[in-house]
C-alpha cells in the first residue's frame, strides 16, 4: 500500500513561538517549503524554493526525537504555506500521539480539518482569505508595512469572527514599524474595534529562529 505523500521541508527546529497569542511557548516547528505569495516583507524567503522531500515518517520521527529533548507538546506547520502540501496525513499521525497542532498559513486555501491553534495572516494588497480559514482562526496577524492602513485593519476584522484576536505585528522588529502600529492601534482603539491587540517578534529580539 502505498504511504503518505512525501512533503517538501525547509527545516525542522525547537524554539520559542515567536508571536501572537502562544508567544513565548516552547514549540517545535516543521517550516514546509514553497509559497503561493510573493510579498516583499516576507522574512523567509529561503523557504520559498529551498528545502528536500522528505518522508513523513522520517518528519514525524525528528519530532519524536526533538520532543525527547525538549517536552514540549506544541508542533507548528509554518512555512512558506504549508496548506500548499498534503499535510493532513502528519497532521494525524501527530494528534494521535498526543502532539498539539498550531497552523500558521496565509488563509489562502481551505482548510478541511481540525488543529489545536490556527493562526492566519492575510496579506497585501486584497488581504483575501477562504472561509474555512476564517472559520477556525484562533488569531490573525496583520504584518505592519508601510502601506497597511486603518481600512483594511477595518475590513479583516469585519470578515474574521469577533472572537479571532487580530494582531498588529510589527515588520521585522523595525523601529518605524513598531512606531507605525502603535498609530494603528490607537486609531483601532479610537474606531471601537473590538480585540485588536499590539504584539511584537519575539524571536527576533532572541535572534531565534
Ligand atoms: S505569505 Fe508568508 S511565507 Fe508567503 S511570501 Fe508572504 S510572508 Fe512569505
Amino acid at each position: 500500500m502505498q504511504g503518505p505523500p512525501t512533503l517538501k521541508i525547509s527545516e525542522i527546529f525547537f524554539s520559542a513561538e515567536g508571536e501572537g497569542g502562544r508567544q513565548g511557548e516552547p514549540t517545535i516547528f516543521i517550516r514546509l517549503t514553497g509559497c503561493n505569495l510573493r510579498c516583499d516583507f516576507c522574512d523567509t524567503k529561503y523557504a520559498w524554493d529551498e528545502g528536500k522531500e522528505t518522508n513523513q515518517k522520517i518528519i514525524y520521527s525528528k519530532v519524536v526525537v526533538i520532543k525527547e529533548r525538549y517536552k514540549t507538546n506544541w508542533v507548528s506547520l509554518t512555512g512558506g504555506e504549508p496548506l500548499l502540501q498534503d499535510i493532513r496525513p502528519l497532521v494525524d499521525r501527530l494528534k494521535r500521539a498526543g502532539f498539539k497542532i498550531q497552523i500558521e498559513t496565509n488563509g489562502t486555501k481551505p482548510l478541511n480539518f481540525l488543529v489545536d491553534w490556527l493562526t492566519v495572516s492575510p496579506k497585501p494588497p486584497d488581504f483575501f482569505s477562504t472561509q474555512s480559514c476564517r472559520r477556525q482562526a484562533t488569531e490573525a496577524k496583520l504584518v505592519v508595512t508601510k502601506n497597511l492602513k486603518l481600512a483594511e485593519i477595518e475590513k479583516v476584522r469585519r470578515e474574521f469572527p469577533a472572537r479571532t484576536v487580530i494582531w498588529l505585528q510589527p515588520e521585522s522588529n523595525e523601529d518605524w514599524s513598531y512606531r507605525r502600529g502603535w498609530r494603528l492601534f490607537q486609531l483601532a482603539a479610537k474606531t471601537g474595534l473590538k480585540n485588536v491587540r499590539l504584539g511584537c517578534q519575539l524571536h527576533k529580539i532572541y535572534s531565534l529562529r
